[in-house]
Order: C-alpha cells, then sequence, then structure tokens
C-alpha cells in the first residue's frame, strides 16, 4: 500500500511579504497591474517548486489569492452584488477590487477595516466594500458572498483554469482546489428579502459543472473540493443539499475525482452524510479529531481514498510524528492513504529558518509551513519504506517532543500549583453588585451618563516612529519614555478640558493590545517574520506561548501613575484579558487552552492587584476576542465560556468593592451568550452599538444584564465625526432599554486608528451629548 504527502493550500503571502508589497503599491498607482501579476506568478511558482522540494507529492492549485480564496470564489461564479456595477462577463481586477476594499474615494484613504479588532467594518465611501467576517474560527477573514433571491451564476473568471495550466507549464502537475458549493452558499448572506441560499444550489451547480468540465479538459485528474462547513452543526435541509450537489457534480463530470475535503473539526454527526457522497476521496481533520479515525476508516467504502489530517495546520509546533505513526499505521498497512496538514497551511507562518534570532531550544519545538510539509515526507517515508529509512529524522523528532515535555524553559511548578488552586474566594468579588456600585458610587462621585473612552487614543505618525526608532536603537529608552510622558500628559490635559468623566492614559506605549503584554510576561516568544494572512494585504504576527505565564515585573503600573499624577479625576487602569491573550497567538499544544488562560488571569490578576494598590480606582480588562473564541459547535460552547468566565473573574476578583472593574468587547452579538457575558460579573461593560442604532442592545435589555453598560455611541471605523444630536439620540434609544442609571456614554472600541482631527470635536459631541442627557 502506498502513502503519499498532499498539501491542502500554502501561504500567498511570500517569505518576505512580497503580495503585500505588490498590492499596497498597485493600490496606490505606484506600479501596474502586470507587475502585480508578475508578482503574483513567480509566488505561485516559488510555492510550487518549494513544495515539491519539500517531499509534497500532490500539490494545490488555485489556493494562491490576490485577496480572499472566497472572493475568488464569487467571483468564479459572478456572484458578484449590484452596487459595484457589475455588467456580467469577466470580473476584472477593478471590480474584485472594490468588492475587497470599497471603491476609493479620489485623494482619501481606502476603505478599510483594521487588523486586531474584531469586527472589521469598512470606512465609509462611495462604493463600500463587502462584509467580511472571520473564516471559521481563525482569524483568517473572508468576504462574505452576497445572495439574492432568484440569483443566477455564470462562469466569470478564468482564474482556476489559468492557474492550473501555469502550473503544468512549469512542469508541476496539480490539484486545484475549489470551495465547494454547498460551503460557498452557507457562508454567504442573503440580501434583501429573506430566503432559503440552498434552493441557489440547482444554478450555481451549472457552473461548477463547466468548472470541473474545463478542468478535466485541461488536464486535472483530481479536483480538492472544500466543504469545511461539514464540521458545522447542520440541519437535514444542508445534509440534503450535500447529497443533491455532489450527486449532480459526479453524475454531470464524471470522469474527474473529486477528493471532498473537511476540516477545522470532526465530522461528527455529518459523518454518515459524507460517506454517503459519491466522491472519490474524503480528507478529514486528524489533529480537532483524532478520535474519528476509527469511525472513518470502518464505514468508509473500501475504494475511498482517504486523505488523513495529521500534522497541525493551525499551530507551530513541531509534530510527534512517532505518535502519528503509531495512529495510522495500521490503515496504512490495509489501504493506500494520503497524509496531509490537518487543513490549509495559510494559517502557519511560511519558513521558521529564517527566525534566526529565536532561541535555539524554543525553536528546536517549532515547524511553520515548509517544515510541516518535510514532517509529512518523513511520515510517508517511515510508511512505505520502513521507519530505519528516516531513523535519524525519527529520533530527532522524538528528542524535541521529550524537551518540550521537560524543559524547564516551559514548565514552572509555582505557575501550575498557583493555577490548579480551586478556592472559590479566587473568583468572587467581595459582595454582590448591587453593594459594590453604593460603594463606586461613594468612592467615584461620577454624575449620571458618566462619560469614558476604550482606552487608546490615535497613534499619529509621531507615536510610531517615535516606536520605531527607539526599537532601532536611535532613540534612547530615556527619550522616547520622555516623548511617551508628554503625549499621555497632552492627553490628559485634553480629557479635563473636553470634560470627560473617567480619563485614559492613552495607550501610547503600546504598539498592540496583546504583544504590548506578551512581550512582559514570561511563557511568550516572538518571531520577526512570522507572518500569517489576517486578511487581504494585512498579516498578523501572533505571539507564540510556548510555556507557564508569568509575570516577572508589573506591566502597566507606570504608565498609569504617570497619567493619574496629571489629573484630579479618575484615570482607568487598561488590561487585555487572557482570553483576548490567547485567542489571539499560538498556544500551547500540550495542556488544554484552559489551563494556558488560567495562567495567564492569575498573572493579570496580579496587575490589577497592583494597580489597586497603588489607588487606581477603575481598572478596565478588555476581551475584544472572548466570543470570537467560541467552538465550532454549539455542544461545546458551554464549556468553553465556563472557563473563559472563571478566567476573567480569576483576574478581576481580587479587588475591594469600591474598585470599579470594566470590559470591554468590540462587538454587540450577545444573545446566545448573555447569561456568561453576565456571569463575569464586571461592574461596567462597554459594547459596540453605534452602527446597529443600538437594536442589539437588545440582548441587554429586560434585566439580563444586572450591571452597568456603555453602549458605543460613536463609530469609530469611520472618519465621520457624529452630531450631538445623533448621539443624544441613541442615547434616548438606549435609555428606553437599560435603567439610565446604569448608562454610560463612550465610543465603540479605541481610537488608535483615528486621528486627533476626529476625535476631538467627536469626543467634545458626545460630552455635549451626555449632558444633555443628565437634563
Ligand atoms: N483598550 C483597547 C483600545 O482602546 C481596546 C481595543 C479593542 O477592543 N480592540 O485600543
Ligand atoms: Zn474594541
Amino acid at each position: 500500500m502506498t502513502v503519499r504527502v498532499a498539501t491542502l493550500g500554502f501561504p500567498r503571502i511570500g517569505g518576505r511579504r512580497e503580495l503585500k508589497k505588490a498590492l499596497e503599491s498597485f493600490w496606490a498607482g505606484n506600479s501596474s497591474e502586470a507587475e502585480l501579476l508578475q508578482t503574483s506568478a513567480s509566488l505561485r511558482k516559488e510555492n510550487w517548486t518549494r513544495q515539491k522540494e519539500q517531499g509534497a507529492d500532490i500539490i494545490p492549485s488555485n489556493d494562491f489569492s490576490l485577496y480572499d480564496h472566497v472572493l475568488d470564489t464569487s467571483a468564479l461564479v459572478g456572484a458578484v452584488p449590484e452596487i459595484y456595477g457589475h455588467k456580467g462577463g469577466k470580473v476584472d481586477l477593478t471590480t474584485y477590487f472594490a468588492i475587497a476594499r470599497g471603491r476609493q474615494v479620489a485623494g482619501g484613504e481606502v476603505a478599510e477595516g483594521h487588523a486586531n479588532c474584531s469586527c472589521h467594518h469598512h470606512e465609509a465611501t462611495d462604493v463600500p466594500a463587502a462584509e467580511m467576517t472571520k473564516w471559521f474560527d481563525t482569524n483568517y477573514h473572508y468576504l462574505v458572498p452576497e445572495f439574492k433571491e432568484g440569483q443566477s451564476f455564470s462562469l466569470s473568471s478564468t482564474k482556476i483554469i489559468d492557474e492550473y495550466k501555469e502550473a503544468k507549464a512549469l512542469g508541476i502537475e496539480t490539484r486545484p482546489v475549489l470551495l465547494g458549493p454547498v460551503s460557498f452558499l452557507l457562508l454567504g448572506k442573503a440580501h434583501g428579502k429573506a430566503f432559503n441560499k440552498l434552493d441557489l444550489l440547482p444554478g450555481l451547480l451549472a457552473v461548477y459543472t463547466e468548472v470541473l468540465r474545463e478542468l478535466r479538459q485541461a488536464g486535472a485528474e483530481w479536483v480538492q473540493i472544500d466543504e469545511p462547513t461539514l464540521v458545522l452543526d447542520l440541519d437535514d435541509a444542508a445534509r440534503k443539499a450535500f447529497a443533491f450537489a455532489y450527486q449532480g457534480l459526479t453524475s454531470a463530470v464524471p470522469d474527474i475525482k473529486l477528493l471532498l475535503t473537511t476540516y477545522f473539526g470532526g465530522l461528527g454527526d455529518n459523518l454518515d452524510t459524507a460517506l454517503s457522497l459519491p466522491v472519490h476521496g474524503l480528507h478529514v481533520d486528524l489533529v480537532r479529531a483524532p478520535q474519528q479515525l476509527e469511525e472513518v476508516v470502518a464505514k468508509a467504502r473500501p475504494d475511498l481514498l482517504l486523505s488523513l489530517g495529521v500534522i497541525d495546520g493551525r499551530n507551530i509546533w513541531k509534530a510527534d510524528l512517532s505518535k502519528i505513526l503509531k495512529h495510522i499505521a495500521p490503515i496504512a498497512a490495509k489501504r493506500d492513504i494520503i497524509v496531509a496538514p490537518s487543513c490549509s497551511l495559510l494559517h502557519t507562518p511560511i519558513d521558521l529558518e529564517r527566525e534566526t534570532q529565536l532561541d535555539a531550544e524554543i525553536k528546536n519545538w517549532l515547524a511553520f509551513a515548509v517544515q510541516k510539509i518535510a514532517e509529512l515526507a518523513t511520515i510517508a517515508k517511515a510508511l512505505n519504506e520502513g521507519h530505519e529509512s528516516v531513523k535519524a529524522v525519527l529520533e530527532a523528532s522524538d528528542a524535541a517532543a521529550e524537551s518540550r515535555r521537560t524543559s524547564t524553559r516551559i514548565h514552572n511548578q509555582d505557575v501550575k500549583k498557583r493555577a490548579a488552586q480551586k478556592d472559590a474566594k479566587l473568583t468572587q468579588r467581595q459582595s454582590a453588585f448591587p453593594v459594590r456600585q453604593k460603594a463606586q458610587e461613594e468612592a467615584l462621585k461620577l454624575p449620571l451618563f458618566p462619560t469614558t473612552t476604550i482606552g487608546s487614543f490615535p497613534q499619529t505618525k509621531e507615536v510610531r516612529q517615535a516606536r520605531a526608532r527607539h526599537a532601532k536603537k536611535e532613540l534612547s529608552t530615556q527619550d522616547y519614555v520622555a516623548f511617551l510622558q508628554k503625549e499621555t500628559e497632552s492627553a490628559i490635559k485634553w480629557q479635563e478640558e473636553v470634560g470627560l468623566d473617567v480619563l485614559v492614559h492613552g495607550e501610547f506605549e503600546r504598539n498592540d493590545m496583546v504583544q504590548y503584554f506578551g512581550e512582559k510576561l514570561s511563557g511568550f516568544v516572538f518571531t520577526k517574520h512570522a507572518w500569517v494572512q489576517s486578511y487581504g494585504s494585512r498579516y498578523v504576527r501572533p505571539p507564540i506561548i510556548f510555556g507557564d505565564v508569568s509575570r516577572p515585573a508589573a506591566m502597566t503600573l507606570d504608565w498609569w501613575q504617570y497619567a493619574q499624577s496629571c489629573s484630579q479625576k479618575p484615570v482607568k487602569g487598561m488590561l487585555t484579558g487572557p482570553v483576548t491573550i490567547l485567542n489571539w497567538s499560538f498556544v500551547r499544544d500540550d495542556q488544554p487552552r484552559s489551563e494556558t488562560c488560567r495562567q495567564i488571569a492569575f498573572a493579570i490578576r496580579d496587575e490589577v492587584q497592583d494597580l489597586e494598590k497603588a489607588g487606581c480606582p477603575v481598572i478596565q480588562i478588555d476581551e475584544a476576542a472572548l466570543r470570537e473564541g467560541l467552538p465550532l459547535r454549539r455542544k461545546d460552547w458551554q464549556h468553553y465560556l465556563d472557563w473563559a468566565v472563571e478566567s476573567f473573574r480569576v483576574t478581576a476578583s481580587g479587588v475591594q468593592d469600591k474598585t470599579q472593574i470594566h470590559t470591554h468587547m468590540c462587538y454587540s452579538e450577545f444573545n446566545d451568550i448573555i447569561q456568561a457575558i453576565a456571569d463575569m460579573d464586571a461592574d461596567v461593560i462597554s459594547i459596540e452599538t453605534a452602527r446597529s442604532k443600538m437594536e442589539l442592545l437588545e440582548a441587554f435589555t429586560d434585566h439580563k444584564y444586572p450591571a452597568e453598560i456603555g453602549p458605543g455611541v460613536y463609530d469609530i471605523h469611520s472618519p465621520r465625526v457624529p452630531s450631538v444630536e445623533e448621539m443624544v439620540e441613541l442615547l434616548r434609544a438606549a435609555e428606553k432599554k437599560v435603567p439610565r442609571r446604569q448608562l454610560w456614554v463612550n465610543p465603540d472600541c479605541g481610537l488608535k486608528t483615528r486621528n486627533w482631527k476626529e476625535v476631538r470635536p467627536a469626543i467634545a459631541n458626545m460630552v455635549k451629548a451626555a449632558e444633555i442627557l443628565r437634563g
């Protein structure tokens, strides 16, 4: 029996972020379309060759994208919303980027959201960008397809055919990747009148049939058809749609082989559906769901080619090769198999070898995309030719796994012991909210409708330059600190002048709300080049949590103290919460996420207590990423929410009643998790509501939320300065849903991406709106 190595997708961005540079230069009008396409072609060539060199037998094409593969699929089938003025025929690059980014205003800023905000709205422009949302539980964002009732589809792009031929011309046979028709529909949204998106399937299948025929004609034998929605909770209608779709496709194009590809979880109750489809191969994720292997093998048709996703496509750890071999050897002895990463390698950085400054011990525990393919090649060789053939590599892999199990860099018994404490007092404030509210009222003496901001002020060019110069050692630490103090002081003075009630220091010293803390905690490392695409040309470099987390020293205390020394008014301490730090990092896979989260929680708890000791009366713990950490399957939600909420409570519960704990979440879908949000037991929560005109405050009405709420009244994703009247109107709407005594007045999120020209008048208007409400 033979074992072959496949990859399901490779990072598009280029080892030196070539794609970002090419795109941004093209958008800025500094280079031509031809140059952009040239760069893209050379990236594809490099990626194909690289994968081949590492030992991949089956290499994907059409995994490349200029912006997003879901948008590519919309372009392929001609699903272009009317506002972009597409008249049918081929979707050109101008239309493609208009959907992705909105159409540029003359001389103005391009419409785009910003990284590290879970909301990712777009700026207001003449033609706005299409909606963007997270790709399953990753930090990759796709452009949401828009469908309307009775919509028709037509083949409108030759990209998939062209790229297949392009590789072939280079002597590389590829397996084209296509987002499957059912997932494509399920991931989209119905525009206008509500209707059943799955009704569009017959029309869509006609285009998919054309595509498959053309690929076959061009010589493709196999096509990887991604249906990741098969790992979600599906209803019967969706399951039937799968049967309908694949019976249709295979009978229309019987001579092409489809590898039905699932990832990000187990098939669970959709397994029988998946196995009943008349496809030639099935890829399953054995990293997220190793336990499904037995059942898949037991139930799969003997002639169904199984592709086993054994290497983690979502993380950066070296695999334990011996363990994987033990798991799959019995199957490999009985049938031909493919070994592959669990999902596309899009979600991992490209090449570990570029990290020349990384600590050698830690580096030995890591594998990025390139290294993961080599791991697969080792697995295949071991199974095909015997373990002896790769003895040295397997021994090195075992040694790395053993070193991770035992390293004192990772394991800190004090931290483990502390996190294991289960004392109920650790998660319980001294008194219940009504008692705390009174104590805080006396301590803070705030007016009704108290005003505040979410934390950051504009990260101006000067601020970013000073940080960069300090990093390059062109600016001494002393001068850098002096510069930041000046910025902080003037922000405080301005907040006093404009009349805000609870001030913030402005977060000028922070590069990013997670990285800033990660750099001060032990157990984290940072890379230089390990970029991962977040959306379009935006890439992030998530911190790597490799070991037990502790806090060697206070992290924010100096800045808070400095800011408070400039004012008599209360200044909020600003912290990032444990769940958000966890969700925006590469996380250890050698212990449950919940445990890592709890360790971070204790570190932040100490910071909270240090702030309180220094006299800080109000402390905000941001949990911007709490909701996005929700598991894909509903049955797993409660467990996640339990430990996430518990971690938050660990951070927040060590303070006295009179210390006011805020939390902030920059999104507004709370309906299905409101109980958990209430259980966090913060004194004040600020959320995003400006765009939805307070509709989204619904979840908080009827006393479903017991504490105080600051519904955002200023949409910070837009350069618009909201008027006093519109904010008054929003607050009046809020007052109908939440008792006025519970209401705060604040923007939707931090102001770091705005500039002072917008922020000053907007906040002045916001303060006036609060004054009007007070009457
Ligand atoms: N305190 C952070 C800020 O104001 C919160 C950012 C966020 O929620 N994304 O920037
Ligand atoms: Zn926010």
